[in-house]
Parts: structure tokens; sequence; C-alpha cells
């Protein structure tokens, strides 16, 4: 193993545990991913994000096949089909958290776009928020209909379900899954009230200032 790849075991154990234990992920759900060089560390089948062990971690080659450590989470599928689409990403958050699973459910938003630009750290962060259509867990389906999102998108939500989110790196990543599940929280919090958005000139500025 080269200490790269051990330098990012530890970093997916430090952000899985920052993330349970912040309540972005209970139970056995929740993914991550990073991209190596030589293949993709994924977490593994029916693991806690508050309690990986860096050497458990699975380690996969970039068709999916199993090389070492645990048997990779049955959502690995979803992290494959984003790398191959998005050659510049290096880490995946899949994350089933409360509010952004809420905001999944709600009938009546734009699937093209769920979330109003609410903060400027969302705008930046985010921006766009498509909705996958629902499949049950494990059918491949999911990953193709993801795959078709994912040339465009870097973040998604998967409907029913919660959302995938991709960066050039795993703390990227883990900020945007947090910006994402804080947003909904906000979107939810507002709900009928009357509120402001950033209006199209505010977005342009933002763009302007920070060019990604
Ligand atoms: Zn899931």
């Amino acid at each position: 193993m080269t200490s790269q790849e051990g330098r990012l075991r530890e970093a997916m154990v430090r952000f899985g545990q920052s993330l349970f234990l912040r309540g972005y992920g209970c139970g056995s759900s929740g993914n991550l991913s990073v991209r190596l060089e030589d293949g993709i560390l994924v977490t593994p089948t029916n693991s806690c994000l508050g309690m990986l062990e860096p050497e458990r971690i699975a380690k996969l080659d970039s068709e999916g096949r199993h090389l070492a450590g645990d048997k990779p989470s049955k959502e690995a599928f979803l992290h494959l089909a984003i790398y191959d689409e998005r050659p510049e990403d290096r880490a995946v958050v899949h994350l089933h958290a409360t509010h952004s699973v809420a905001v999944s459910c709600l009938e009546g938003l734009d699937p093209a776009d769920l979330l109003p630009p609410i903060t400027a750290y969302y705008a930046m962060r985010i921006g766009r928020l498509p909705l996958v259509p629902y499949f049950r867990p494990g059918d491949l389906a999911l990953a193709e209909a993801v795959r078709g999102v994912a040339k465009d998108h870097h973040a998604m939500l998967l409907a029913n379900h919660g959302p995938v989110v991709s960066a050039k790196a795993l703390d990227a990543a883990v900020y945007s899954a947090e910006e994402l599940e804080e947003t909904a929280k906000l979107f939810l919090l507002l709900g009928e009230r009357r509120y402001r958005c950033l209006d199209e000139a505010q977005l342009a500025e933002l763009r302007e200032a920070f060019p990604n």
C-alpha cells in the first residue's frame, strides 16, 4: 500500500466519524469512496460510518472487482458509475441524511433542480440538484440513471433515498454533502413562509467572483 493510500484510508475513517457523530448517518447507512491511481477505496457493506477501520476499507479495481479489505458496500456501483462519468472527481459521498431524504420524497418540486438558492454557500457548493427516480436497493438500473445525471452534475438526490455528491477530493465532497443536508433542513424549516432567495444578479455575481 502506498503512503498516499494509507493517508486516504485514515481520512475516510476521520470524515466517516465526523459525519456519524453529527447525525449525518445512522446505523450502517451512507458510504464514502475515494479514487486511487490503481483503484477505488469504498466503505464496507454493513459498516457504520462512525466505526470504520482503515485496513478493513474495501479496495476495488476500476471495474469494481474486489481486491482487498472487507466486502464493499452494496451501493459501490453508484460510486463506480460516477467515477466513470466524472474523470476529474476523486471522492464520492452518499448519505441517507434525514432532511435531504425528506426533500427527496416531496411532491411538486422541479425534478431538474429541487432546492432554491437560499444561501451563497449552497449556490457555490451545489448549484443545481436534480432528482434521480426511485429504484429498489441493489437495482443496477439505478447505476444507469445515476450515470445519466452525473455527466452534468456533481450532486444529485435519489428519490426516497438520499443524496450523492462527488468532488475532486474527499474533504470537498463531505463539505458539499453537509451543505446540501443543511440547505434541505433550511428549506423544510422555511416551509410555506414567504422568503427571499438569491436572485439571478446575485447568482451571476457569485459565478464571477468564484469561478469553478
Ligand atoms: Zn443509499
